[in-house]
């Protein structure tokens, strides 16, 4: 008989029952007025879970849309601006700045380290930037940024925006809008949140619209701000066709998000991760980030001496479990794992157990049950 398939990848991330139930309710128009509430709470509902004062915008579209978004709405063409890039997706902002004719800076950490508020004050020292851009957790290396940090140095420069990419941390990593100053936090639906892929949310405070507001006429439509704040403000508005039931996935999401409480979610991805971590240390895997770096959301995986990629991620997948390769210099050497959104004991321990299974068939000398009672007993504590 063929396993049950977990998909334990950096996401999409496992969808629960109830969310994936909205999926299949009857289409309603989107001027239903049942539908107009429920995407009113919504995005209420995410301002609330972040603390913002501004405005929250849920759009049909992928994380790299809420990226193109929040630079659209807070660069004009010629603008200055510094990208703090941890891995892949900080890359993936500075090709995108690159091609809106952006001046682009970018300060590199090498994988498994996070740029410094230290690096980042004495790059805005000598130059002036409309934007800079964080991503909170990159997920090609698995580090958290010090986002709180990075905020206070960048916002003792007066005409900055801080843009911090939460896609895979939002939900999952304390982000406090107002605490924080963050102006605009970008993420996607299927990560954290535990909701299929196709919305993304753009928060954006009242520095970063009023931002919006003084760049004017800006040439861009679909990403417009402007054009979806009536929308948000009152559903009943048309601008574009809202996914009407992705739009109810997330309700189902966020409230499945309040119920268990932010304050619990941040402090059960803690103890996942950690658990995740040591069990897989047991077993001879090395965590590419170090401690205090160390993301909630994903582990980052080197393998031990003699253990084949493609061999060991095909054969974990026989076994059940579905893990995401190494990026760019990492790949081959390393598998991801995410452990974020609406994942339980079950999960976790069915990932350990398949990942022993794996080594065993990989001839890897493991003893079973290793990895397993590491975390349990970290789940335990
Ligand atoms: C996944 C991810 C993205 C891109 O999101 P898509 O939904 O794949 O477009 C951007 N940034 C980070 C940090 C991510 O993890």
């Amino acid at each position: 008989m063929k396993n049950k398939k977990l998909v334990m990848i950096p996401g999409p991330t496992p969808v629960v029952r109830s969310i994936l139930d909205q999926l299949s309710r009857d289409t309603v128009a989107f001027g239903d007025p049942d539908f107009i509430k429920d995407h009113k709470a919504t995005t209420e509902a995410l301002k609330g879970m972040l603390n913002c004062n501004g405005e929250c915008f849920l759009i049909a579209g992928t994380g790299t849309l809420a990226m193109e978004t929040a630079v659209a709405n807070s660069t004009k063409r010629g603008d200055s601006i510094l990208i703090c890039s941890n891995g892949f997706f900080g890359d993936r902002f500075t090709k995108l700045c690159n091609d809106k004719g952006l001046d682009v800076d970018v300060i590199f950490a090498e994988w498994g380290t996070t740029v410094t508020p230290e690096q980042v004050a004495e790059k805005m020292a000598a130059k002036k930037y409309a934007v800079v851009t964080v991503t909170h957790v990159d997920t090609s290396t698995g580090v958290v940024a010090p986002i709180a940090e990075l905020s206070k140095v960048i916002h003792a420069h007066a005409d900055t925006i801080m843009i911090v990419d939460g896609v895979c941390a939002t939900g999952a990593e304390p982000e406090d809008m107002q605490a924080m100053n963050l102006d605009i936090v970008i993420t996607g639906s299927q990560k954290a949140f535990g909701v299929p892929p196709g919305l993304c949310m753009i928060w954006a405070n009242q520095t970063a619209l009023a931002r919006r507001e003084a760049l004017g006429e800006i040439p861009e439509h679909y990403c417009d701000f402007k054009l979806w704040a009536p929308v948000m403000e009152n559903p009943q508005k048309y601008f574009g066709t809202p996914a009407v039931n992705m739009v109810w996935a997330m309700k189902e999401g966020v409230r499945i998000m309040l119920e268990e409480g932010m304050e619990n979610r941040f402090a059960r991805h803690i103890k996942m991760s950690n658990a995740v971590n040591a069990a897989l240390e047991a077993l001879g895997f090395t965590i590419l980030a170090g401690e205090g770096l160390r993301a909630v959301t994903l582990s980052n995986v080197l393998y031990p001496a003699g253990i084949d990629d493609v061999q060991f991620r095909n054969t974990l997948a026989e076994e059940g479990v579905v893990v995401a390769g190494g990026l760019a210099a990492y790949a081959g050497k390393m598998f991801r794992l995410g452990h974020m959104g609406n994942i339980d004991m079950h999960d976790l321990v069915s990932t350990i157990a398949a990942i022993e299974r794996t080594l065993v068939r990989c001839g890897h000398d493991t003893k079973l049950g290793t990895g397993v009672g590491v975390l349990m007993a970290n789940m335990m504590k």
